[in-house]
């Protein structure tokens, strides 16, 4: 969207506030709150001048971190709303927003197959998983909760929060035995873990979990929306992981990560709608089911934005979760850039792939002489900091610790003389990317080169 509809859809959103506020008699704004123009005006300059303290997450120039701006449909709607400033803790709060969210929140359903549900959005992801995991305590009190070392780091620390014991598992490949010996409740899958964008086997560990009677949370907070790219008859996603979620016990996405909104958008889901009996503070006893859906009631969370539901209706509305039009198309052309720096990568003398990436997120290194964990290490770091401080033209990377037994997996020359090894890691997430990827690699590659001529 150029900047010049842009700035004819924030100017529709400040209309509407005022056609609402012109429903009801005028009454005089009080005058304690009155600021001077020009006061403001200059304090905005100083924030702009402040905000400029910030990397481009904006540019596909920035391939570091999961970080980029919203949509304009969802700045514009979040906007509208959030002059309103309704409060979906409960109903009353704006039943406007309430029902906008119900609705984005059946439509994720559907996305994963879900033929019941109950689900609301939440701050975060790590509010959406620690609600999950709540459940899972409040279902089996007394056994353990178990994810993998791989697994987002606030599991282990939401476990601590809720008095439950968690088991880092360093693999899934003995899990019958460790649900015996750890006495395992539920075990967290993540479909898209943050670092390297990895699915857990989920088509593995599910029978076994059901026959154990162990319930199954699914994170993908980041990956989650790659569902779209799993269905149909030609996916470029995995599609054994995501097409298994349905059959899960919960899950949690974040909208904030991939359906292009800002902060402030998790979204948590149950399969069963029964276990909002957990909820029930001083509200009458309820049956829950889909259709009494009752926001204040199925929330750990109060206060939430109701202008975050706004926006991500109406992200939704322009970009449906469809395979081929709305958000597919933009997540095809993030898998595209992965998959085609992953060429690249094969193709190269000076840069070696980690793991081959399962989403949009790639991780590299170089193939220094000797290769080592050390020389390795020390190249990451330099060339991360050399681009960022490029005076002409930066380009962002971040990097990444891997155990080193794990590079010398996929590169059986590679000497792991140090525990750990850094790597270079990007997040291709927004689709500018995918016509980015051969300067960018051409960027890190020239890197590389200029340092193993010196050697
Ligand atoms: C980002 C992420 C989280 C945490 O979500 P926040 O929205 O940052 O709180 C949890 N799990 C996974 C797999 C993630 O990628």
């Amino acid at each position: 969207m150029e900047d010049r509809s842009f700035s004819r859809h924030i100017a529709q959103a400040l209309e509407a506030q005022q056609r609402f506020r012109a429903s009801r008699p005028p009454f005089t704004p009080a005058a304690s709150l009155a600021v001077e123009e020009e006061r403001l005006s200059a304090v905005l300059r100083t924030l702009e001048e402040r905000l400029t303290d910030n990397y481009p997450f904006f540019h596909p120039s920035y391939a570091g971190q999961m970080l980029k701006p919203p949509h304009p449909a969802a700045t514009a709607a979040y906007l509208m709303a959030m002059q309103i400033n309704p409060n979906n803790h409960a109903r009353d709060g704006g039943p406007a927003t309430a029902a906008l969210e119900l609705e984005s929140v059946a439509a994720i359903a559907r996305m994963f197959g879900f033929e019941t549900h109950l689900g609301h959005l939440t701050s975060s992801g790590t509010i959406a998983n620690l609600e999950a995991l709540w459940v899972a305590r409040s279902l089996h009190p007394e056994r353990s909760i178990a994810f993998s070392s791989n697994a987002h780091y606030t599991h282990g620390r939401m476990c601590q929060v809720l008095g439950v014991k968690g088991i880092v598992l360093d693999s899934f490949d003995r899990f019958e035995e460790a649900v015996r010996t750890h006495d395992i409740g539920t075990v967290v899958v993540t479909l898209g873990t943050t670092s390297t964008g990895e699915l857990e086997p989920l088509a593995a560990l599910l029978p076994a979990a059901r026959r154990l009677g162990v319930r199954v949370h699914i994170d993908a907070a980041y990956g989650g929306f790659f569902t779209l790219l799993s269905q149909g008859n030609a996916p470029s996603v995995e599609p054994s992981g995501f097409s298994l979620v349905r059959e899960c016990d919960s899950v949690v996405v974040d909208p904030h990560k991939h359906a292009l909104q800002p902060y402030g958008c998790g979204c948590v889901l149950f399969r069963d709608p029964a276990v909002g009996r957990f909820y029930k503070h001083d509200s009458p006893y309820t049956y829950f089911t889909t259709a009494e859906l009752h926001l204040g009631e199925i929330s750990l969370e109060c206060s939430r934005a109701g202008a975050a539901a706004a926006a991500l209706w109406a992200t939704l509305q322009c970009f449906p979760l469809e395979r081929h039009r709305g958000l597919g198309p933009v997540l095809q052309e993030c898998r595209d850039a992965a998959l085609s720096f992953s060429a690249l990568l094969a193709g190269s003398a000076l840069l070696a792939q980690y793991r081959p990436p399962e989403l949009d997120i790639v991780t590299y290194l170089p193939r220094t002489a000797p290769f080592t964990a050390t020389a390795v290490t020390a190249m990451t770091d330099d060339i991360f900091t050399t681009l960022m401080n490029d005076p002409a033209d930066p380009v962002y990377l971040a990097t990444l610790s891997v155990p080193s037994d794990a590079v010398r997996k996929y590169h059986p020359s590679f000497v792991p003389d140090a525990p750990t090894t850094r790597i270079l890691r990007s997040v291709l997430m927004k689709p500018e990317h995918a016509p980015y990827v051969p300067e960018l690699f051409r960027r890190v590659e020239n890197e590389v080169r200029r340092r193993t001529e010196q050697m």
